[in-house]
């Protein structure tokens, strides 16, 4: 699976970097100085790094916590993101992290401890508000995690701090480490849907639906909390028909009742990243659909087709929750 390994010289012998080194003893290994010589190199071709990705191990020295964005908000007062690592082993079309990076290469940081010091700071100064973080801003939370031990690392830290919440986001099945620990009630298990016939279309990689609906199964018997989120709604041909189906089969496998959290957003894309990912895909539909340009330069489907798919799938959500669990990643 990795055949190149980039390893910043002064973590040649820290133990998870040497750990996760371990794990692919047929990969060569090339030491850097630091990560952006090889991240942020000028002239990379993300659509070729794709197929065969490296993965570099890097230490983060600043910036390990930063605010989230709006639109990721469930009801906590102060919201942050935390990235433990780069890209992502799932290849959406619609990812904003194609446009936002040069380098398809995976970055794994390995100084969790200095994650873990700065998300214990911002619990602490959040006093008696509400802070919750999101682990997949710029990553799938768990992709990865056999790798990296993400989960095994981090959840001891939020079952210390029980005020504060988690949020895992994944479209993944490499739930093993979840279901070997005990669940904790502020750590959510976010999986992200589009209808079959999209993820098939444009999610390369990422596990079916189907599959996504096994796992999460699976973890809320075991007592994880679970939430659903439908976000970028993609529009095509049919599409109604198709997000009526998926509402079908999700809340047929899931127990609504014990869900956290369900939330909905259009697809929008800053128009730079926008303009990065039609070059890198002309061929792709997704790029050709009826998008525009906003004043605030984002691009996204047109006013009248954007808000009758949200107001479709908000009305059709709240068929089967209540109002207190959904979030709209923008205004209805
Ligand atoms: S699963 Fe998420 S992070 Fe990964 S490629 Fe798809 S949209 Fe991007």
């Amino acid at each position: 699976m990795i055949d190149q390994i980039y390893v910043e010289e002064a973590l040649l012998d820290h133990p998870r970097a040497r750990a996760i080194m371990q794990r692919f003893p047929d990969a060569s290994v090339t030491t850097c100085a630091r990560y952006g010589e090889i991240f942020n190199r000028r002239a990379q071709n993300f659509r070729l790094q794709k197929i065969s990705p490296a993965l570099i191990l890097a230490e983060k020295f600043s910036g390990h916590v930063l605010p989230s964005p709006p639109e990721y908000a469930i009801g906590g007062d102060l919201n942050y993101y935390f990235s433990h690592m780069l890209n992502c082993v799932y290849d959406c079309r619609y990812c904003f992290l194609q446009g936002m990076y040069q380098s398809a290469h995976y970055v794994v940081f390995v100084n969790y401890e200095d994650f873990i010091q700065a998300i214990v700071d911002k619990i602490r100064a959040a006093g008696d508000a509400s802070a919750h973080f999101f682990s997949g801003y710029d990553c799938d939370s768990l992709a990865l995690d056999p790798v990296t031990g993400f989960v095994k690392e981090f959840l001891p830290l939020f079952r210390d701090h029980p005020q504060a919440l988690l949020e895992l986001r994944t479209k993944s099945t490499q739930i093993r480490s979840l279901l070997d620990l005990e669940p904790i009630p502020n750590c959510i298990v976010a999986y992200s849907f589009t209808p079959a016939e999209i993820a098939e279309a444009i999610e390369y990689k990422a596990p079916p639906v189907s599959k996504r609906l096994q796992a999460l199964q699976r973890l809320q018997v075991r007592g994880w909390r679970i939430g659903l989120r439908f976000d970028p709604l993609i529009y095509q041909e049919g599409v109604s028909e198709q997000y009526e189906r998926l509402f079908t089969q999700v809340f047929a496998a899931v127990d609504s009742a014990l869900l956290h959290s369900v939330s909905l957003g259009s697809f929008r894309l800053p128009k730079a990243y926008y303009r990065s990912l039609a070059r890198l895909y002309p061929d792709e539909v997704l790029f050709a659909s009826p998008l525009e340009e906003t004043g605030d330069g984002m691009v996204t489907y047109r006013d009248r087709i954007r808000e009758d798919l949200l107001s479709f799938c908000r009305d059709a959500l709240l068929k089967y929750i209540p109002e207190d669990k959904f979030f709209p990643c923008e205004p209805l």
